[in-house]
């Protein structure tokens, strides 16, 4: 029997790869048979030290940094994956930024148009740059990285929660306009996971966290990325428009 999760022959563009739940996604896809290019922004030791330790393990892995917020920077990404891995088969969509737990009199314009410029406008660019090329192959994956928080809201997080939720309706309305060409896109809304952005966070705020999870802890990045396998490989080939949602019962959907 064929292995549903294999990757072998598929080609994958990853933002946010260089650390956290992206850098978790790279090592499954790459794990999986996939050629892997991923960007990360201004992280360049971890993003050269994981791409060699990949590479190193036989795997087909590129990195650099790239502003997702940034059309110009997109439009050179897409062209360095071109270069890198050829055309590709599967984008994820991880790169993200959290909203610093700020009381809303206190998000101003700036901040609002970093993390939805970061989270929402990164999402739609990286994209839009990928789509087209996919549709005309008929065949790509598309899983763009939510929250859990898109559902729930989080106090302090208002512009955080809008960008997520953005996201979920951006990929449910793709979804619709993709699948009759063969790209499926589909999201990920992670409960609170143990990275740099959630450790962002006060002692007291993750330890109220994690006492209010039905599990008793916070994820590891590890339990998301097969996830991600799933969406991208032909295991996934029924799912359209859908967040799967990893998050230890933080939100019952
Ligand atoms: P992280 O801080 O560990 O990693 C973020 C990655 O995104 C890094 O590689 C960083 O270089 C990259 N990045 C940041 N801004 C960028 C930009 N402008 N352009 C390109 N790359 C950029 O964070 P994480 O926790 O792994 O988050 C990954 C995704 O998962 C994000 O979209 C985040 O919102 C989402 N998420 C995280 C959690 C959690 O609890 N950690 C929960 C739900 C959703």
């Amino acid at each position: 029997m064929t292995d549903p999760f294999d990757l072998t022959g598929r080609t994958a563009l990853v933002t946010g790869g260089s650390r956290g739940i992206g850098r978790a996604i790279v090592e499954i896809l790459a794990r999986h048979g996939a050629a892997v290019a991923f960007c990360h922004l201004d992280d360049d030791d971890a993003a050269v030290t994981f791409t060699s330790e990949l590479t190193g393990a036989g795997h087909e892995v590129a990195s650099r940094s790239c502003d997702v917020s940034s059309a110009a920077d997109v439009d050179g990404l897409a062209a360095w994956a071109a270069d890198t891995v050829g055309h590709v088969d599967i984008v994820v969509n991880s790169a993200g930024v959290g909203g610093g737990d700020r009381p809303f009199e206190d998000v101003d314009v700036a901040e609002w148009d970093r993390v939805v410029g970061i989270n929402l406008r990164g999402t739609y660019l990286v994209a839009h740059a990928f789509y087209e090329p996919m549709r005309r192959k008929g065949w790509g994956r598309i899983i763009n990285i939510a929250s859990q928080l898109a559902y729930k809201g989080a106090t302090g997080l208002a512009h955080y929660c809008a960008s997520k939720a953005g996201v979920v309706g951006f990929t449910r309305a793709l979804a619709l306009e993709g699948a009759p060409h063969g790209v499926l896109v589909n999201a990920i809304a992670p409960g609170p996971v143990d990275t740099a952005l959630l450790r962002g966070h006060s002692e007291s705020w993750l330890a109220d966290k994690r006492a209010s999870l039905p599990l008793g802890r916070v994820g590891e990045v590890e339990e998301i990325a097969p996830t991600a396998l799933l969406l991208a490989s032909a295991a996934g080939n029924y799912y359209v428009g859908q967040t799967l949602s990893p998050n230890g019962g933080d939100v019952l959907l």
